[in-house]
């Protein structure tokens, strides 16, 4: 089959053909219906050198993924053949007491597993088929797309995590900032503030394309980043700052602008991971604000995630993209001219 494949740092990814995988004891393989484009991996193809990361290419990309299961290995129960999954991204030991409670993306003993995930090290979806390791990291999807379902297993869980740790803040008449809010991330970053909280959403990006985006889904208020950015948030929220910023874009701006307009005992949350960064001082930032990176999210809350999606109060907009014109779609998110979320369909 033919796959998309990271050889080397600092490259583009090749179409190379390999071998169709074989599930082992306890693994599933998956075909794969959709594996969504993540900016991640320009990071990947453009930002990382030896040494840097304890895994590297070469590995097949994709770890937005979702299908079919295709294949089960001797001792995998509960799975049939054709069932719709939503694939796990963060794959870790499973034994240490964070894995134990589904939160494998903060595994105890990541360092000495090498690599992150599919797509992250060890082959991902964007080809037909996908060796999932462990039937654990498979999420059913009902009646959901596989398609379109794919993006919620990164786009979504990823914003809903960095959410729900702010949640106590975002009551009636508090304020949420979305920095990179027409991204893949973004857009559904806004669906679920405004599925899961009365908080009014303000959202910043480059472009007015980009705030019609996240204001057709939910985004009260539209900034476009820019040196006057933190006045028409300080105007917007009549001088009193927002309770909680979440930067899905994380350049030196971004987090200046969150700091700027972060009330106190507010939250900073950076998942963007543009490579910036946030002086912290007594006076860079307001009283209590908590600042905090946050990576993924939980077994759990991808269940959520997909429970939100099946009941129609989420849903990702999505562009897709066939195996071979998936450069199309990482040049489109490079030059910021994506709509929603890019999904490499293998088939
Ligand atoms: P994307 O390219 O789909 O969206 C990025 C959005 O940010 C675009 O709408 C773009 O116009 C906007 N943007 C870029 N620069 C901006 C600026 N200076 N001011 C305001 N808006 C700006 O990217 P994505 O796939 O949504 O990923 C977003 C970021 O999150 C990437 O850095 C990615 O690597 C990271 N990420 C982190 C995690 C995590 O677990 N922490 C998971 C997935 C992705
Ligand atoms: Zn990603
Ligand atoms: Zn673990």
């Amino acid at each position: 089959m033919q796959a998309l494949r990271l050889t080397a740092w600092k490259s583009d990814p090749e179409l190379i053909e390999v071998d169709e995988p074989e599930p082992g004891p306890g693994e599933v393989v998956v075909k794969v219906a959709g594996a969504g484009a993540c900016h991640s991996d320009l990071h990947l193809m453009h930002d990382f050198t030896d040494g840097l990361l304890p895994w590297g290419p070469p590995f097949t990309l994709g770890h937005e993924n979702a299908g079919w299961v295709e294949a089960m290995g001797p001792g995998v129960t509960g799975l049939a053949a054709g069932d719709p999954v939503a694939v796990y991204g963060p794959w870790g030991c499973g034994r240490c007491a964070r894995c134990r409670v589904g939160m494998e993306n903060y595994c105890e003993r990541q360092a000495e597993l090498g690599a992150a995930g599919g797509g992250l090290g060890h082959d991902g979806g964007m080809a037909r088929y996908m060796l999932v390791p462990s039937d654990r990291w498979l999420v059913p999807l009902g009646d959901l797309d596989p398609v379109a379902a794919a993006p919620l297993t990164d786009a979504g869980l990823t914003p809903y995590h960095a959410i729900k740790r702010s949640l106590p803040l975002l009551g009636a008449g508090s304020t949420a900032m979305v920095i990179g809010a027409g991204g893949g991330l973004g857009h559904m970053g806004v669906q679920i503030l405004a599925a899961l909280t009365p908080a009014t959403i303000i959202a910043v990006d480059q472009n007015q394309g980009a705030l019609d985006r996240a204001s057709q889904v939910g985004a009260q208020h539209g900034v476009i980043s820019g040196e006057d950015a933190a006045d028409q948030v300080r105007d917007i929220t009549k001088g009193r700052g927002i309770d909680v910023c979440i930067d899905m874009v994380g350049v030196d701006a971004t987090l200046a602008l969150g700091a700027a307009v972060t009330r106190p005992m507010g939250h900073l949350t950076i998942v963007g991971i543009g490579g910036g960064t946030l002086p912290i001082s007594f006076f860079s930032i307001a009283y209590e604000v908590s600042v905090a990176t946050t990576y993924w999210g939980t077994i759990p809350e991808l269940m959520e995630v997909v429970t939100l999606a099946a009941e129609g109060r989420i849903t990702p907009h999505i562009q897709r993209f066939g195996l071979a014109d998936a450069h199309t779609a990482y040049e489109a998110m490079q030059a910021g001219t994506l709509e929603g979320r890019a999904v490499i369909i293998p088939d």
